[in-house]
């Protein structure tokens, strides 16, 4: 057994509890706000309201997914989880393109330094200045997880050199990964490039895969041994079904539950209460969770999904010698 790295500290795989798996509590400018105004999660104020009424009832880990140089902060979110009593697992990696532009500096540098600034991240501290400027100084706290992005359906170039420069930082440091699937698609593209590359599939996570409500597609991802993150229950029009919840009831009927973590990216103001929006952080824990018990995943099988299958993904890998974390 290792340890699961938190913005605070080291904590064992099982004081991590009932876990948000990918979510958005600071997002703090950035070409992400930029693009949308919408994006800006930047008041540790609002966001600990928030954060606290999910507490209340149970919330007791969440992974943030914000990577380098997108609105990531690895001060605020320490003071976020200082205050509210929830760990909080900070991200290093890079997100989509889109976020950057073809001029950014991750297009420049060679893939192991691409890796190198991600081994740092997660051994020697996040940078304070987001790895946005030429000047880096390193904070205490350490990155836990590598996000990173693919295109849809398939990795580009700059992906694929993203996602090498992870699988070497996996390596050296056992991190878990975090993969963002582009409307869902691309994850079994994404996992066999990862796995090409030394990766083994249960430190893997695919994100967004709910997306495509496709019961054999989910049978193949996760019957390799990674982990489903699926977070569009609250996105599901009202006069349709609920796509979250169809693959649940499938996976949990065809033995593939443990391989299921929940989320909800909720990356916008307007999905939060604190900023006057809906439904809130409390989602999963309320209206979500009354969901599933109604059609038949009840609290055992919640209790893996929110705390078993969260606590073992989220543990970095064992190392051979000469591993440095
Ligand atoms: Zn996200």
């Amino acid at each position: 057994m290792t340890f699961v790295r938190t913005v605070l500290g080291d904590i064992p795989p099982g004081e991590l509890g009932v876990t948000y798996a990918h979510e958005h509590l600071i997002i703090d400018g950035g070409r992400p706000v930029l693009m949308e105004p919408d994006f800006d999660l930047s008041d540790v104020e609002r966001m600990t309201a928030e954060v606290a009424s999910a507490a209340a009832l149970g919330l007791s880990a969440a992974v943030d997914a914000m990577p380098c140089d997108a609105g990531r902060n690895a001060a605020k979110l320490a003071e976020l989880s200082r205050r509210t009593g929830v760990h909080i697992i900070a991200p290093t990696g890079l997100h989509h393109d889109r976020y950057y532009g073809s001029a950014h500096w991750s297009h420049r540098v060679s893939v192991a330094e691409l890796a190198g600034l991600f081994i740092a991240d997660i051994v020697d501290g996040i940078d304070a200045y987001d790895y946005a400027g030429p000047v880096v100084r390193r904070t205490a706290h350490r990155a836990g997880i590598i996000k990173i992005a693919g295109s849809a359906d398939r990795l580009s170039t700059r992906d694929a050199r993203v996602f090498e420069a992870a699988a070497i930082a996996h390596a050296r440091t056992g991190v878990p990964i975090l993969t963002h699937c582009e409307r869902g698609t691309g994850a079994a593209e994404q996992l066999r490039f990862l796995m090409d590359h030394g990766v083994g599939a249960d430190h893997v996570i695919l994100s967004h895969i709910d997306k495509l409500v496709d019961r054999g597609l989910h049978r193949e991802l996760l019957g390799t041994g990674a982990v489903g993150e699926y977070d569009g229950s609250f996105r599901w029009k009202a006069d349709e079904p609920n796509g979250t919840l169809q693959l649940l009831t499938w996976m949990l009927e065809d033995g593939l539950v443990d391989q299921i973590v929940l989320g909800m990216d909720a990356a916008r103001q307007g999905y939060y209460r604190a900023y006057g929006g809906r439904p809130g952080l409390t989602w999963l824990l309320d209206g979500f969770s009354a969901a599933m018990e109604e059609h038949g995943l009840e609290a055992a099988v919640r209790h893996r999904l929110f705390l078993d299958n969260p606590a073992r993904v989220l543990m970095f890998a064992s190392l051979p010698q000469g591993g440095a974390r």
